[in-house]
């Protein structure tokens, strides 16, 4: 676990991108990045657009990356357009999936062929409203109602979801939707985010597909995101390659067809790729650590533990680190609320306040979950490639801090 992650966090440290104001950064593997973005260009139909999550992991200067392998993006809002777009990604590469879109945002799409998947019958209605006789693209999410996975707050696909038009039931509606209305091209379906098994996946995509081959006119199958990754150093998780073998094994159909497929990985693709690093601030109660990371970047971790988790260990400078006796630790956030503990009874080699504490696989959803309690500043992020280290975004500055508030 943290061999992978050793040669790359001594470049980094020797590098003149970690300031004295760098007390925490992130630091991104992009090798291991780009071989995922090369591998999903090559593994799948040409045809394919990966449109991956910007909400897992909104760094510009990724996306950047992402779109030279010509990969594109899925927006969960208007302001995640805005990102996408500032990228270089081109229009017709951005799928936009808001569940609560404006008249104005779906104005902006017609206006700039951006396609987006609608969530309710109802709001169908007003896009067509809006469009007028303007010809557009756009799909709808289903709800297969496969049930939750084990993961409460992050399943989509169950009955009475808040996401998506249930299949069961609407049957003739979708149909005749599709018969009369030639804008509506495609389907969408997603269930969740981790805590999904590969089984619960693939059923919720082959229900859609099977579904759908009854549908006029349909060239668009958007099987969303959701594969979960591993959080732990002794478990794995499918891969995508494997995930893409499977769906082939099971639904044939679907990389033979005429169909454009889309997919929204975010998770899967990110998570995995980056750790964060703080520095050791103090060593209280002999094995209480106060670090600069807290719930302001593991929001999920630190207020439901149950459901999610991240590898600590440490690192050090001292090449004899991993000799000194093991001690327990707590590690503390430095937001001030009792409950910004990260980890506890931990067992490390004993720490001083010259060494680093590492959190892993925090590629997805940390920073971009970023909470402004306390109001510290979000860290810098660095890239490594190559074993050269670049500045992927900067620290947040007292500026954009003060123009937060006013
Ligand atoms: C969050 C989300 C995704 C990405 O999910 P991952 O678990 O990160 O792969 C894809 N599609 C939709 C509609 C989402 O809400």
């Amino acid at each position: 676990m943290t061999k992978r992650w050793n040669e790359k966090l001594t470049h980094a440290l020797k590098s003149n991108h970690v300031a004295t104001q760098d007390t925490s950064f992130l630091l991104y593997d992009v090798n291991f990045l780009e071989d995922i973005f090369k591998n999903l260009k090559n593994e799948w139909p040409e045809k394919t657009l990966h449109a991956l999550a910007i909400k897992s992991c909104p760094l510009i200067n990724i996306l950047k990356i992402q779109k030279e392998f010509e990969l594109g993006a899925e927006a969960a809002s208007l302001e995640e357009i805005w990102i996408a777009l500032e990228a270089g990604i081109k229009e017709e590469d951005i799928i936009f999936d808001s569940p609560a879109k404006t008249t104005e945002e779906i104005e902006f799409c017609l206006n700039n062929n951006i396609y987006f998947n609608m969530d309710s019958f109802e709001e169908f209605e007003r896009v067509k409203i809006i469009a007028g006789e303007r010809d557009y693209k756009c799909g709808m999410r289903l709800n297969p109602e496969i049930g939750k996975g084990t993961i409460s707050h992050t399943s989509v696909g169950n009955k009475g979801s808040k996401f998506g038009v249930p299949i069961i039931g609407n049957e003739e509606k979708i149909k005749t939707l599709f018969e009369e209305n030639p804008n509506l091209v495609g389907v969408h379906v997603h269930v969740g985010s981790q805590g999904m098994s590969l089984d619960h996946l693939i059923k919720a995509i082959s229900q859609v597909y099977h579904f759908s081959k009854e549908l006029n006119d349909l060239s668009v199958f958007d099987l969303g995101g959701g594969l979960p990754v591993s959080y732990y150093k002794d478990q794995t998780a499918p891969s995508l390659s494997e995930y893409r073998q499977t769906l082939e094994r099971d639904i044939p159909e679907l990389f033979d067809s005429k169909l454009k497929l889309v997919s929204e990985f975010g998770r899967s693709v990110f998570a995995n790729s980056a750790v964060a690093v703080s520095q050791i601030e103090y060593i209280k109660n002999k094995n209480e650590i106060v670090v600069h990371l807290g719930a302001d970047m593991f929001l999920r971790w630190v207020y439901r533990k149950e459901d999610w988790h991240h590898d600590v260990s440490a690192f050090s400078k001292d090449k004899d680190f991993e000799k000194r006796p093991k001690e327990e630790y707590q590690i503390n956030g430095p937001l001030c609320f009792g409950g910004d503990i990260l980890a506890s009874e931990l067992s490390l080699p004993k720490l001083t306040e010259e060494d680093y504490v590492i959190f892993h696989d925090c590629g997805a959803y940390t920073l971009s979950m970023w909470s402004r309690h306390c109001n510290r500043s979000m860290p810098k992020v660095l890239g490594v490639k190559n074993n050269e280290i670049f500045v992927l975004k900067s620290r947040q500055s007292k500026e954009n801090i003060l123009s937060l508030w006013k």
